[in-house]
């Protein structure tokens, strides 16, 4: 959970690392009720309860994860014995400035519509762990290619802090549009240069090789989507609508070298966008938000955008 440290007061404001893509506000107080209505029932059967233990570990710090890994490849689900699940592997996607893995899991449909979920990239931003929680076991519908990017940032969780092991902000060091801002201290602070960091490196290898066409991100704690009048315009209001948030602009903060806007204007058409959680999620508020996500992932598939 992102404590109110000092520091973070001037975090909150800025949490918000939004997309530039602002047009029309649409504010759209939508009905929070019928997240389950199109997913919940495609693969019932499944509970990997290998599954399970071996990922719940996300919650704990990342040292725990690492241990259980082999260092580079997908390991292929051992132990599910008469459990037919959609589990296609995990993988360790590079390694922290602290040294911490980066790990990526990958169920769903091969070869489907590619969807990227990145928890966290502020470390003190975590909610966002609950609902990548929420994805690992729940049933996907057939056609989601689903990448489940837990901890883009593990030494920020591991510290609680917004920064990586280098106190750069990896949310303004990606390439596209990337400019200094500030120094070493500095809460917006970009890094020595473009990518400068390893925990983006290996994001941008990790999209160059798996394409995303929808990716989505996890911030605190601003409570809002910001509005896009791009491809993903629908998608954003129709997540809004599913989980209460509303559609509203977001500012505050210095948007350059910004993850989700790399991922965009370097994979046209690829579509990704932030969601601003509020200052807590809930378990129950977590599952509306994973189903609202495979949702808007369906839309995707069904070509509705
Ligand atoms: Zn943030």
């Amino acid at each position: 959970m992102k404590r109110l440290a000092g520091v973070l007061a001037a975090g909150l404001l800025a949490a918000g690392c939004s997309s530039g893509a602002t047009s029309v506000a649409a504010p759209s107080s939508a009905p929070t009720s019928t997240a389950s209505t199109t997913t919940a029932a495609v693969v019932s059967t499944t509970t990997s309860t290998a599954l399970a233990t071996t990922t719940s570990t996300t919650v704990a710090p990342s040292t725990t994860t690492s241990t259980t890994l082999a260092p580079t490849t997908t390991a292929a689900p051992t132990t599910t014995a008469g459990s037919t699940n959609d589990f296609l592997g995990e993988e360790v996607l590079g390694t922290s400035a602290g040294g911490r893995p980066i790990i990526a899991m990958h169920r769903g449909t091969a070869g489907g519509t590619v969807v990227l979920v990145v928890g966290v990239i502020h470390g003190n931003e975590n909610a966002g762990l609950g609902i990548v929680d929420q994805l690992r076991t729940m049933p996907i519908p057939p056609g989601i290619d689903l990448w489940l990017l837990a901890e883009m940032n593990p030494d920020g969780v591991a510290n609680d802090v917004r920064h990586n092991g280098n106190g750069v902000d990896l949310n303004r060091n990606f390439p596209h549009d990337w400019t200094q801002i500030g120094e070493p201290g500095y809460w917006e602070y970009s890094g020595t240069g473009p990518a400068s960091e390893p925990e983006t490196q290996a994001f941008m290898a990790f999209v160059d090789r798996v394409q995303p066409e929808l990716t989505l991100w996890y911030h605190q704690d601003l409570y809002r989507i910001s509005p896009s009048s791009r491809r993903d315009g629908p998608l954003r209001v129709r997540y809004a609508e599913l989980t209460g948030l509303p559609v509203l602009s977001v500012s505050g903060g210095t948007y350059t070298g910004v993850a989700a806007t790399w991922v965009r204007n370097t994979h046209t058409p690829a579509m990704s966008f932030i969601v601003e959680l509020g200052p807590t999620l809930s378990g129950a508020e977590a599952a509306v938000h994973a189903q609202a996500v495979l949702a808007i992932s369906q839309m995707v598939v069904d070509g509705e955008v």
